[in-house]
């Protein structure tokens, strides 16, 4: 079965094509579940690289004609892609209360540190912020309002070699994935990034292998994303690629989060 929980839409001003071009297309690719996932907004601050709060209301109703209009055909989510922040639980628990969203995925791109502070994981300046990275991801695992935690090991698209600081990230991301029962995406779009040369060698920014051989030694679940930012990517050959990875490393992958 054809799914993907991880779509963008051009409302987050740096992907293409509308709900209903996504959901044509995955219907022509043969999916049976398309979840919409696109760039979150916060009420009260443009973070930037997201929808704006005002499209959120249009940005669900798309979605709902797009279902109704290929109910025959394909079933449709509606989610959002949103970094975790403390100050925002209320709203996290809106989205999905209130404004009717079917789940919440964490992409985690800015994180607040223990010390309160707002970080950008694509511009750590060194491993050390990985473990912060870690445990914020951690705190929002705990809270329970995420269905996966998208690209968990986007942390190594930075340059810095693999040391004791990514393994002990990678194992405060793991331990409470699994304490917690979470579920964790390997991201396609690490994989359409394309290999580069880092100084311990040539890899993808993610995913990483050293951080999925960790994970395969125990039960997570795993879900493949496409992160797909148009919509001939939903089930492009890199989409293809990572779940053929995924399956063949012997990862526990699953198919849908309902
Ligand atoms: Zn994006
Ligand atoms: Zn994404």
């Amino acid at each position: 079965m054809i799914t993907n929980f991880h779509t963008h839409t051009y409302r987050c001003k740096h992907a293409s094509g509308t709900e209903e071009d996504y959901t044509a297309e995955a219907v022509r690719q043969g999916a049976a579940i398309l979840g919409f996932s696109d760039h979150g907004p916060f009420p009260d601050k443009d973070y930037g690289l997201r929808m704006d709060y005002s499209e959120l209301g249009n940005y669900i109703n798309a979605i709902n004609e797009s279902q109704e209009k290929h109910k025959d055909e394909i079933l449709l989510y509606k989610g959002l892609e949103i970094e975790y922040h403390p100050q925002y639980t209320e709203y996290y628990r809106s989205l999905t209360e209130q404004h009717g969203l079917d789940y919440l995925a964490l992409g985690e791109h800015t994180y607040t540190t223990p010390d309160g502070e707002f970080h950008n994981i694509f511009f750590a300046q060194s491993t050390t912020d990985y473990i912060d990275y870690a445990n914020a991801i951690c705190r929002a695992i705990e809270t329970g309002f995420f269905a996966f935690v998208a690209h968990p090991d986007v942390m190594f698209i930075n340059t810095f070699e693999w040391d004791d600081c990514c393994d002990k990230a990678s194992e405060l991301i793991i331990d409470c994935a699994e304490k917690h029962n979470a579920v964790l995406e390997y991201n396609a779009n690490g994989i359409r990034r394309n290999l580069r040369a880092y100084s311990d060698g040539i890899r993808y920014p993610y995913p990483h292998k050293k951080f999925w051989d960790m994970v395969k030694q125990t039960n997570i679940r795993v879900l493949v994303g496409s992160d797909c930012h148009c919509p001939e990517q939903i089930h492009d050959e890199y989409m293809r690629k990572a779940v053929q990875t995924a399956v063949q490393m012997g990862l526990n992958v699953i198919e849908n989060i309902f």
